[in-house]
């Protein structure tokens, strides 16, 4: 870690908000992208524009005993930037990308955004293994560990992370990095919203741009023989294919059972190779094929292909699985009718299966399986939305004695506190803890809802 400068005035920036002011209720909102969100009322909200709005507002925090929350993109599912009154810093607007061809580095914002990155990049030679979604923010993505595309091959989009800059509990602004301090960097790789400190820049290290192929396998089951025979395909294709090789099963409501879209991208050296990567996939394909559709597509064009949900609710939940697919789909099976929305779907991926290389050992987020389970609830707005925002938990409930963890960017973190123990391997949590108490002693980055009262020093009890 290297000492800076303790940075910029105690004064708030002019951007702060409070309630009874005119902007904060669509300032509260904002804090989140879900357009139904819980009724949490910080008792600031500030948006930051620089490095200077971020020390300020984090020494104001400290001074005045409110517990920090941050928002970067907004994509939490647990709705963290979100805590009853807390000063919730909006770091959205620093959003700054600069690349540096030679060196194949870039240094970026946390309010940089998936898509953003990707057309960024788009024809230079180089890639980074961004989020699924277009506008997942790299603040809270990094930081949980980032199951970004091509992980097989490129691993968790933390492990790429070189350097940050970060604004602690003091305001004062350091950088962190393996050489410096190699714990506190461990934990900003996969301490997700237990993180103690505002990221304000991450510095990265970029991959060859790829050739990217896909082919999708559209099936339609009836039954449980239908799913057992889906995943036994499923499963046998996830141990052939290469590591290059992403495949995610999407579920949804059909008319009449269950759609089933296996969804397979190949990150290829150039357009031959993408396509030898996809070989395996149509050798047998399961009887319940409708169709298959090859395309070529960009970084950019994978995010632009993803569903977009504006003005909708949304929340999500994730579980870790050493289960194979044939065990998973029967069992989830029987929820996918109940879903109050018919937006709402699971994905099931074996993206990170099989990996080029172990896990970089600095780094707290790891794979805690080789299938990873996610139930997304999208919803119109009052439209059943007790219903929608517990259906992503209830649906996992039915893989509670095969779940071996959770990832922290995705847990359920306001319905189930105690999954925050499980997001990471055993004594995952103890290392967070020494470094939140070495960083953030007086706990000043306490508020995110779901953190467990054992992470908080004793004199902060914990909120909501
Ligand atoms: C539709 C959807 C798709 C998703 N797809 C993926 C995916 O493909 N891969 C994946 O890995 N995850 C995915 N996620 C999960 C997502 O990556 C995490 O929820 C992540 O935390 C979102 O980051 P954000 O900056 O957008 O969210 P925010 O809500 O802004 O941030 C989440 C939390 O992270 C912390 N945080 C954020 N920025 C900072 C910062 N600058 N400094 C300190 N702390 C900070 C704060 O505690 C904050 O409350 C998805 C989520 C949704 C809703």
């Amino acid at each position: 870690m290297t000492d800076g400068d303790v940075l910029g005035p105690v004064d708030l920036p002019a951007r702060a908000v409070r309630p009874g002011d005119d902007a904060y209720e669509p300032a509260r909102r904002a804090l989140s992208v879900s357009a139904v969100v819980p009724e949490d009322r910080p008792a600031l909200v500030v948006a930051a524009h620089d490095v200077a709005d971020v020390a300020a507002a984090v020494r104001h925090a400290g001074r005045s005993g409110l517990p920090v929350t941050v928002r970067s993109g907004g994509h939490s599912t647990a709705f963290a930037a979100l805590g009853d009154g807390a000063l919730a810093l909006d770091v959205g607007a620093l959003d700054d990308v600069v690349v540096d061809l030679g060196s194949r580095t870039a240094r970026v914002g946390p309010g940089v955004t998936s898509l953003a990155l990707a057309e960024a990049l788009d024809g230079t030679g180089l890639a980074f293994p961004v989020g699924h979604k277009a506008g997942v923010g790299f603040g809270g993505f990094l930081l949980a560990g980032g199951n970004g595309w091509n992980q097989g091959a490129w691993g968790s989009a933390c492990e790429s992370v070189r350097d940050a800059e970060v604004v602690l509990a003091d305001g004062r602004q350091v950088v962190l990095d393996a050489a410096a301090d190699p714990e506190a960097f461990a934990v900003l790789r996969g301490g997700g919203p237990v993180f103690p400190g505002v990221v304000t820049s991450f510095g990265l290290r970029l991959w060859p741009e790829p050739a990217v192929r896909r082919c999708s396998v559209h099936m339609r089951a009836a039954g449980a023989d239908d799913l057992a025979a889906v995943g036994a395909w499923a499963d046998s294709l996830a141990r052939v294919v290469a590591p290059e090789v992403e495949l995610t099963l999407v579920l949804g409501k059909a008319d009449s059972g269950l759609g089933i879209v296996a969804s397979v991208t190949a990150f290829g050296r150039d357009d031959r190779h993408a396509d030898a990567l996809l070989a395996p996939v149509t050798r047998e394909l399961p009887r319940v094929t409708a169709a298959v559709v090859f395309s070529s597509t960009t970084m950019p064009g994978l995010l632009r292909a993803e569903p977009a949900w504006p003005e909708s609710g949304c929340v999500a939940q994730q579980a870790w699985t050493r289960a194979g697919y044939a065990e998973v789909l029967p069992r989830l099976a029987p929820w996918l009718p109940s879903a109050p929305s018919s937006g709402s779907s699971v994905l099931v991926s074996s993206a990170s299966y099989r990996r080029s290389a172990p896990p970089a050992p600095d780094t707290l987020h790891r794979p805690l399986g080789t299938l990873t389970v996610a139930a997304y609830a999208v919803w119109r707005p009052g439209d059943a939305d007790a219903a929608n925002l517990a259906w992503p938990t209830a649906t996992l409930g039915a893989l509670t004695d095969v779940t071996t963890g959770h990832y922290v960017g995705e847990a359920d973190l306001r319905r189930a506190p105690g999954q925050l123990a499980r997001c990471w391997a055993d004594g995952g949590i103890d290392r967070v803890r020494a470094v939140r108490g070495r960083l953030d002693p007086t706990g000043v980055f306490s508020a995110p809802p779901g953190l467990t009262p054992d992470l908080l020093p004793a004199d902060r009890p914990a909120r909501s």
